[in-house]
């Protein structure tokens, strides 16, 4: 096996390991390869991005969802769950508090919730686009036709995050009721970057059935789909779903991930997401200091927060909007980076 100090170089080098590499490098993580790859990922990041953390304002807007995904606490089976869902004017009340706070990015995400139609999606995108034109949107809304895709980017929407899960098909089968399809969600990640959209892929670390074989296969396919964004977090399970009695992801693992990703894409956008926070008060300034540039601080107002529940102990939930930004604007300028008031699109290198 390839001793695992020099992958991290040839990573660096090539920005590109085969199958079997990654695996070796995932194989051999200890502290000190880690720091190694941690060390050259921060290196690089700073090349393309400096010191700076582009922030995205995260708007909740439904929790209601017809899927049934094995490892989350808005599936439909779940009787526990409250739901809720935004009205256009509540999300647009967000998005000019937002836009006041400094960000220039809001994040529409939800549960697969057909109420949220192209009509009333395509109406609160130009409303949005109207009021504030300097801004991007991002929506993540789970798996629509072509037809519909190309809708809501005609409409106005920038970017689109869709988690691909996993790049394993059968690992994907042991996530999802038969009902889903990985090949389906493969699909619609590709027809996104057909239409134009900044699209974003990712997974989740420690879920289920994952091994170092699986997640190599995540770092292949990101390196050959060269998504714009990549969103990586822990799984921590939810009590209520199928998958709650099953051990969380590690806080560790993530940012070992988040460094190879820098590693094999130096200009992509990778979130220190909540859930690393959720894990270890100082996750997301881990996640930070191992390659990641974005931040995705809560903008959906603070009586829905508890609510948009997809695992437990979810931090942030009790905050209002304006300590969300200031509390990460404190947190990264204590660890030497600085919060911008931007868009923050990838950089073309
Ligand atoms: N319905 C949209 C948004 C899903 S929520 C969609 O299908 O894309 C966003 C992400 O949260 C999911 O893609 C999943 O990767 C993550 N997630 C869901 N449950 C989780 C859990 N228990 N722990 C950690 N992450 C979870």
């Amino acid at each position: 096996m390839i001793d695992g100090f020099a992958l991290a170089a040839k990573l660096e080098t090539d920005r590109s390991l085969s199958l079997a590499e990654y695996e070796a490098l995932l194989r051999q993580r200890s502290e000190a390869l880690a720091a190694s790859l941690r060390e050259r990922a921060v290196r690089v990041r700073q090349a393309v991005y400096g010191n700076t953390v582009f922030t995205r304002g995260l708007i909740e807007i439904s929790s209601y969802c017809k899927n049934n995904c094995y490892y989350c606490g808005i599936r439909r089976d779940n009787r526990s769950a409250e739901r809720y869902r935004l009205s256009p004017k509540e999300i647009l009340d967000c998005c000019r508090e937002g836009w006041d706070l400094g960000f220039r990015t809001f994040v529409l995400q939800g549960g697969e919730d057909p109420y949220f139609n192209d009509a009333l999606l395509c109406g609160m995108l130009r409303q949005i686009k109207r009021e504030f034109p300097a801004c991007a949107v991002t929506l993540s809304l789970g798996e629509r036709s072509r037809d519909s895709y190309q809708k809501l980017f005609d409409a106005g929407a920038d970017r689109y995050l869709l988690r691909h899960e996993t790049a394993d098909k059968a690992h994907y089968g042991q996530l999802h009721p038969e009902t889903m399809s990985w090949d389906h969600r493969m699909q619609c990640l590709t027809t996104l970057k057909e239409i134009g959209y900044q699209v974003g892929c990712g997974f989740m670390v420690g879920s289920p059935g994952q091994t170092e074989r699986e997640l190599a296969k995540d770092l292949k396919f990101v390196e050959r789909f060269r998504p714009a964004m990549c969103g990586i977090g822990p799984f921590i399970p939810h009590k209520d779903t199928p998958f709650g009695a099953e051990p969380g992801g590690s806080v560790e693992l993530s940012c070992y991930l988040l460094s190879i990703l820098r590693l094999i894409q130096p200009n992509l956008l990778l979130p220190a997401t909540t859930a690393l926070g959720t894990l270890d008060p100082l996750g997301r300034e881990k996640g930070i200091q191992s390659g990641a540039n974005v931040v995705m601080p809560n903008l959906s107002p603070v009586s829905v927060r508890k609510k948009y529940a997809l695992y437990d102990n979810k931090i942030c939930t009790g905050e209002e909007s304006a300590q969300c930004r200031g509390c990460l604007a404190q947190r990264m300028a204590a660890i030497g980076y600085e919060l911008v008031t931007d868009r923050g699109d990838p950089k073309t290198i």
